[in-house]
């Protein structure tokens, strides 16, 4: 069994006042050393988060796949990694959705991530449509193949499941079909890449919160969560932090 990561994003959320809970959630996961733990704030707060927190692993929610260049507003891998992120979430269904990014695009912000110095967590889901069609697992095989950057290696990618139906809504998968899903990216993993494939991690993400995380956390190929909601405060991520 692969140790257990537990990641915060916290997506759209987070001013400099909220900096105190990243330093709550920080001291919790330090003496949690059983398993990796970070927090993905909001670009603004990289920075001043890493200052305040030496040692606590502190991620981008997205990079551009770009090295520079005519792309206003957006952030480029290498300014993250100055910043102080040392990994990036990338192809967050939120972004799929909202700025269209395509899987070409979310394999080449991993291999940009990387090049940068950074890990990456590829994101991937179905949508609820999907599953009721019976195409869950069909339609994230394809997304992660697709989306899978040319030089991967489990010493820097990780890959997080959210069915995007359980992102946000309170609703979550029956455990079969979590370790049904899980079960199915290990095995395309394991045809992307070979050898290595069993130490890449595979979290799941979608409604984790500290009543469900230790019966999600124990589900085969189930190597951690990605956790939004859950993730803002510390008396709501610790206990999904000491479940792992
Ligand atoms: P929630 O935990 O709020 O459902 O969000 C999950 C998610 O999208 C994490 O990236």
């Amino acid at each position: 069994a692969n140790r257990k990561y537990i990641v915060g994003n916290w997506k759209m959320n987070g001013l400099r006042a909220q900096l105190s809970d990243i330093a709550d959630i920080a001291a919790i996961a330090a003496n949690h050393e059983g398993a990796d733990v970070g927090i993905c704030p909001p670009a603004t707060l990289i920075s001043a988060a890493v200052q305040a927190n030496p040692g606590f692993a502190i991620g981008a929610q997205d990079c551009h796949f770009a090295e520079n260049g005519a792309h206003t507003g957006c952030l480029s891998a290498a300014m993250l990694r100055e910043a102080g992120a040392t990994y990036s979430i990338v192809g967050h269904s939120e972004r799929r959705a909202d700025q269209q990014e395509s899987d070409a695009e979310v394999k080449a912000k991993a291999e940009a991530a990387h090049a940068a110095g950074m890990d990456a967590i590829i994101c991937v889901g179905e949508t609820e449509e999907e599953r009721d069609a019976g195409q869950a697992i069909e339609i994230v095989t394809v997304q992660l193949a697709r989306s899978f950057p040319a030089d991967a290696s489990a010493d820097w990618l990780t890959i997080a499941y959210e069915p995007v139906w359980a992102i946000g809504t309170g609703r979550v998968p029956e455990t079969s079909d979590v370790a049904e899903m899980h079960a199915a990216i290990r095995d395309k993993l394991e045809e992307l890449m070979g050898q290595g494939s069993d130490s890449v991690r595979i979290l799941y993400g979608g409604s984790m919160n500290g009543g469900n995380a230790s019966e999600l956390l124990a589900v085969p190929n189930v190597d951690g969560g990605l956790v939004g909601g859950a993730s803002l405060t510390a008396a709501k991520f610790g206990p999904i932090i000491e479940a792992a």
